[in-house]
């Protein structure tokens, strides 16, 4: 719990560090005057300043409602870990990595997270788990913080997998570590707004363009392009679709945009939706039925014959 405590303290902490550092401050002056001149040439309502203050507010605000919720993450992910050990599941253990250098064993770990984070987000792109993946999606205007506008159950699956697996696996916590880092750093990097192709690498690790085409709002780039660091996985499963620059628009249909609240609560609302959708289409069928039942009136006969 102490140590819950500290981690909320210190990531609380970083704003006002962050707010009172003078290189900060010249770049947010800077972007101020941009914003200014803008709203002053075209007005509020047809600014393109508009949608970026709007579009960026709502990444933070959702980051920050997800370190809220970080610590139960946390702790679920340690209730998986005993979980695990209790149900005595046979496991590597650590020791058999010991001949393995660190690096090797950090680059074990990225690729075992990614090849599971590839199957997880293929299902958070199906029908149930799409209201919970949708807040990803929900920005128009991809940028690097995009990468931060993840639903807080979303982290908690991905954290989850991430944990069942790496523990699986027995590999020792400083490659988890040290992976993690390079993951985070990779998701920041492939977020940002430039259409960055790897060339001959780049069925090796994803770049920009490769992500891009992920959030790309047109039917033939739904659910393609899913994995976070190699896209080789997609190549070998069917979904790899990079047909060259990417210039489609970027968002989701039917998703609010920068509605905090209503992001945070659209897994909910969607599934209410979905459920009530469903039963409606099985009181569809349960009438046919019986009005079926009623139009056949040989079927009773025969049964009643049976009898
Ligand atoms: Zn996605
Ligand atoms: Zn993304």
């Amino acid at each position: 719990m102490e140590q819950i405590v500290e981690f909320l303290k210190t990531m609380i902490g970083v704003w006002p560090t962050a707010v009172r550092s003078p290189a900060n401050q010249c770049v947010f002056a800077f972007l101020v005057l941009l914003l200014v001149l803008d709203i002053a040439r075209k007005g509020w309502r047809l600014s393109w300043s508009r949608l970026a203050v709007q579009s960026v507010a709502a990444t933070i605000a959702i980051f920050n409602i997800n370190l809220v919720l970080a610590p139960t993450i946390w702790l679920l992910s340690d209730q998986i870990k005993a979980l695990y050990a209790l149900a005595g599941i046979p496991s590597i253990p650590t020791s058999a990595w010991s001949a393995f250098p660190v690096w090797a064993l950090m680059i074990i770990a990225i690729v075992a997270h990614d090849f599971a984070n590839y199957w997880n987000h293929r299902l958070m792109h199906m029908k149930w788990l799409w209201p919970v993946h949708a807040i990803h999606h929900s920005d128009p205007h991809v940028n690097a913080l995009s990468a931060y506008r993840i639903h807080a159950l979303e982290t908690l699956v991905m954290w989850g997998s991430y944990t069942i697996l790496l523990t699986w696996l027995g590999l020792p916590a400083d490659a988890i570590g040290m992976g993690a880092v390079i993951l985070v750093l990779h998701t920041i990097y492939v977020h940002v707004d430039v259409d960055w192709d790897h060339g001959p690498f780049r069925l090796l690790i994803a770049s920009p363009r490769f992500h891009r085409w992920h959030h790309a709002n047109v039917p033939e780039a739904y659910g393609k392009n899913l994995a976070n660091v190699f896209p080789f996985f997609d190549r070998v499963f069917g979904t790899y679709h990079v047909p060259g620059p990417c210039t489609a628009p970027m968002g989701a249909n039917d998703v609010p945009q920068n509605d905090v609240v209503r992001l945070t609560l659209w897994p909910v609302l969607e599934w209410t939706r979905l459920t009530l959708e469903q039963i409606g289409i099985l009181r569809g069928r349960i009438g046919n039925m019986s009005r079926r039942d009623a139009t056949l009136p040989g079927q009773h006969m025969a049964k009643v014959d049976a009898e």
